[in-house]
């Protein structure tokens, strides 16, 4: 049995041809090929995208071969071949270039036609798609898994995904230019406004990602999130080195989600140090909160050396642990000075050489490291207590780590995973919008004709009268 798909034309003069695209035979008997396989499937998909990208490139230039200022028909300078790039194959094209008509000063002498209509030669659907998977799994998976089920062309591979991710990436960055980096206004026009909701909180976190081109070393990127009770969280994140505009990231984020001039932000962050300087440096104005989950985090780990003590040395095990205990409670309730005079307890005894512990010295390494984390905190360290009791934010860890989301996710799954700078900082833009459900807004903004997902299913209405 054969089947011949044919595509019937009807140009804007009323012309209509009809076209033969692919033939299809089908042994009836054969029950492993009933229907259309996934490679008829892409070769027909290729030949129609070949079709109507051929028919669309014919028309423009036969419309556009006169001058657009003063319509006169103008020469013709020769041919040459572009490749536009597609979801449904590479269409090769031949552009016709023409001299420009002097009736206007143009710099250039002569004009590519259809470069002027397809400035980009990769199809914004295909470079929409890229960046989404891209943005959620490796980019050779990517690659793969497109060539799998478009005709996407076999020459597609990680790194040709890479560059799109990265030219889209750029293009969000040029976006920032110009945006606010501060809050507009003064305090006086801020008391004008409507009562401000709730604080908007803003928790600030820093990972690792391994160094390409020094092998044995890591870089740090620093991701954040920021919750307000009426709508959901958004994400960003970026690498320091790289980051021209933190700030200006940061204020785009906040006014997306409704934050009014005169809202107050809660910074949550785990205190080190370039974290705490940059989220000073990012809103000097605003309420900074070491995050309670880190806190608990290194006492948990402390607790673990305590706990060890206790089975070679049980009495001072157990004065340490209860001291830990103590350290915690105060510092719960904001008391800093007695909840370092605790740890110091611990480190005193920690520092005895008789005792019988044999990490000692470890545990005594993060007993000191745990007062001077505190001790360098301290302007940052609320009654966490009252703050629980007039359910006010003190830790971002409720469903999962920052960090882990946007960064290690994608970025540390496999130890091999290495990256640029650069690289890991374009990645990080593509991937906080895809998490945050922007990208197809950001893509509808560039290209306001795509039809995109949700967009294009609902807007395409089948013309019924041309099947009868
Ligand atoms: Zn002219």
């Amino acid at each position: 049995m054969q089947f011949t798909i044919q595509v019937s034309v009807k140009d804007d003069f009323g012309e209509t041809t009809i076209e033969d695209i692919i033939s299809l035979d089908k042994v009836p008997d054969n029950p492993d090929d009933i229907g259309l396989s996934l490679m008829e499937s892409k070769s027909l998909l290729k030949s129609l995208q070949n079709l109507m990208v051929s028919h669309q490139a014919e028309l423009y230039t036969k419309t556009h071969l006169n001058c657009p200022h003063c319509q006169k028909k103008r020469r013709i300078k020769g041919h040459y071949g572009i490749h536009y790039r597609t979801l449904f194959g590479i269409v090769p094209l031949s552009s016709l270039r023409v001299y420009n008509c002097d009736c206007k000063v143009i710099p250039a002498k002569t004009t590519s036609l259809l470069t002027d209509w397809i400035p980009d030669h990769n199809s914004p659907e295909l470079q929409y798609i890229e960046t989404k998977w891209a943005s959620l799994m490796a980019y050779g998976l990517t690659s793969n898994l497109l060539k799998d089920i478009l005709p996407v062309g076999t020459a597609l591979n990680a790194s040709t995904v890479r560059n799109h991710l990265h030219k889209v990436a750029k293009r969000q960055e040029n976006d920032l230019e110009g945006k606010p980096e501060y809050i507009s206004g003064c305090a006086y026009e801020w008391g004008n406004l409507p009562k401000p909701g709730k604080p908007i909180t803003v928790g600030i976190d820093g990972g690792y990602v391994r160094n390409w081109y020094e092998k044995k070393t890591n870089f740090e990127v620093v991701a954040g999130k920021s919750f307000s009770k009426e709508k959901a969280p958004k994400r960003f994140g970026f690498v320091q080195k790289i980051d021209d505009h933190p700030r200006k990231k940061l204020m785009s984020m906040l006014s997306d989600q409704g934050m009014q001039n005169n809202q107050q932000i809660t910074f949550l962050s785990d205190g080190a140090d370039n974290l705490r300087d940059l989220q000073f440096m990012m809103y000097p104005e605003s309420l900074h909160i070491l995050d309670w989950f880190h806190v608990t985090m290194r006492f948990t780990v402390l607790n673990q050396f305590a706990k060890g003590m206790k089975k070679s040395d049980p009495k001072d095990g157990a004065m340490i642990f209860k001291d830990l205990e103590s350290a915690k409670w105060y510092l719960w309730h904001g008391n800093v000075q007695e909840s370092l005079e605790k740890i110091g307890e611990c480190c005193d005894v920690c520092y005895d050489d008789e005792l019988h512990y044999e990490n000692r010295k470890k545990f005594y390494k993060h007993l000191s490291e745990m007062y001077t984390y505190i001790e360098n905190n301290q302007p940052m360290i609320p009654n966490y207590g009252e703050r629980y009791r007039y359910d006010e934010i003190i830790s971002t860890a409720f469903v999962e780590s920052t960090i882990n989301e946007v960064v290690a996710k994608r970025m540390v799954k496999k130890q091999q995973m290495q990256w640029s700078h650069k690289g890991a900082h374009y990645l990080l833009q593509t991937r906080t919008a895809v998490l945050n459900g922007d990208l197809k807004n950001i893509f509808s903004g560039w290209y306001p004709g795509l039809k995109i997902e949700g967009q294009a299913e609902k807007q395409y209405i089948p013309d019924l009268n041309l099947a009868a």
